[in-house]
């Protein structure tokens, strides 16, 4: 199972087509038609970079020269031995060789999901191979912020997170709005420096740790915000909500928050007329890129989550193949 963090939506929107979608990613005659349909590689462009390390450095460097920043997450499975782990170890470590060679350290940084580098089975592996990608991100000039995943892995995660910025304090983490712990996570993380990225959250959770509705998390996102904002770190909003940024847009001025203090991320392909909009009014926008082997799984998802994307690929897929 591909392992990216935004696999699964928590809140429960009725989407007839989801499950048929997420029933075909696991089809393999599917995957090769996809792979194969040229229509529909333009489609698996515009949300995924491309396999190889230069498809996403390019990409990347594309999205530089309209003005974006990026983060860039390697796709891979949930790993479940160590020379998985170290095979996504490697990734990194050749990924943040050809942003320097690139020279685009500065505006491009790396996204990683524990699970992929050994978390799951042994965390101080997954601790020390994280500790590998941002030594190596620091000699390149550039920063890491850790995904998170289900809410098992909570914890871990930001242990580890402390871990790390006892050596390299830009290391950016995640907080997720649906979570009913996370407004005293984001307060306690709110201090000088801290890299916090606030999502909804991509993973179903129960109600006992998670709020069951779209209202729910919502609330909960912009209290978040306003935790965030009233600190003294560096928050980085992710989301494509427009009335959510609508809000962070006020609550920014509120706060007396300079541009350049906070940042919003978007997924690579999804409204990108408003990460243009908001670069234009002098916001620092990310766009998260996805690259690597394992791509067809995150596409299926983001089909399912949307189901004009579902029909945008149907239609390339049918009129060409
Ligand atoms: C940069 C980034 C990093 C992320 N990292 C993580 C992570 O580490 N862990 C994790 O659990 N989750 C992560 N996520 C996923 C996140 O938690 C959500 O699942 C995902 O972003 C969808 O939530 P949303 O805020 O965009 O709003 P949604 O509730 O999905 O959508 C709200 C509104 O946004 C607009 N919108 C949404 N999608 C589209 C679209 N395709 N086209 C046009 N309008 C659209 C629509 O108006 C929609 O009604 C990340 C998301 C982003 C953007």
């Amino acid at each position: 199972m591909e392992h990216s963090p935004l696999r699964r939506r928590t809140v429960p929107i009725v989407n007839p087509l989801r499950n048929l979608i997420l029933a075909a990613a696991g089809s393999d005659a599917l995957r090769r038609l996809v792979a194969t349909a040229p229509v529909s590689r333009d489609v698996v462009r515009r949300f995924v970079a491309g396999e190889t390390t230069a498809q996403a450095v390019a990409v990347a460097k594309d999205l530089v020269d309209s003005g974006l920043t990026v983060t860039l997450d390697h796709l891979g499975e949930d790993t479940t031995d160590r020379s998985d782990a170290e095979a996504s170890v490697q990734a990194y470590l050749e990924l943040l060789d050809g942003l320097k060679s690139a020279g685009l350290t500065a505006r491009v940084e790396v996204s990683l999901k524990l699970s992929a580098l050994g978390q799951a089975f042994d965390e101080r592996l997954g601790l020390d191979n994280a500790a590998r990608i941002c030594a190596a991100a620091e000699q390149a000039g550039t920063t890491v912020t850790l995904d998170m995943e289900d809410h098992t892995t909570t914890d871990s995660t930001l242990r580890v997170l402390d871990e790390l910025r006892r050596s390299w304090p830009t290391t950016g983490g995640v907080l997720q709005s649906y979570l009913r712990r996370t407004r005293e996570d984001a307060r306690a993380l709110s201090g000088a420096g801290s890299r916090i990225r606030l999502c909804k959250g991509a993973y179903a959770e129960p109600e006992s740790v998670a709020f069951g509705t779209t209202h729910g998390v919502d609330l909960s996102y912009v209290q978040c915000a306003d935790e965030l904002l009233a600190g003294e770190g560096y928050p980085m909003f992710a989301t494509h909500d427009p009335r959510l940024i609508e809000i962070i847009s006020e609550q920014v001025k509120t706060h007396k928050r300079a541009q350049g203090s906070y940042e919003f991320q978007m997924l690579h392909g999804i409204r990108p007329d408003e990460q243009h909009r908001l670069a234009a009014l002098g916001e620092t926008v990310r766009v998260y890129l996805p690259y690597g082997s394992e791509w067809y799984g995150y596409l299926m998802r983001r089909m399912a989550e949307r189901p004009a994307n579902a029909a945008l690929f149907l239609r390339a897929l049918t009129s060409r193949s």
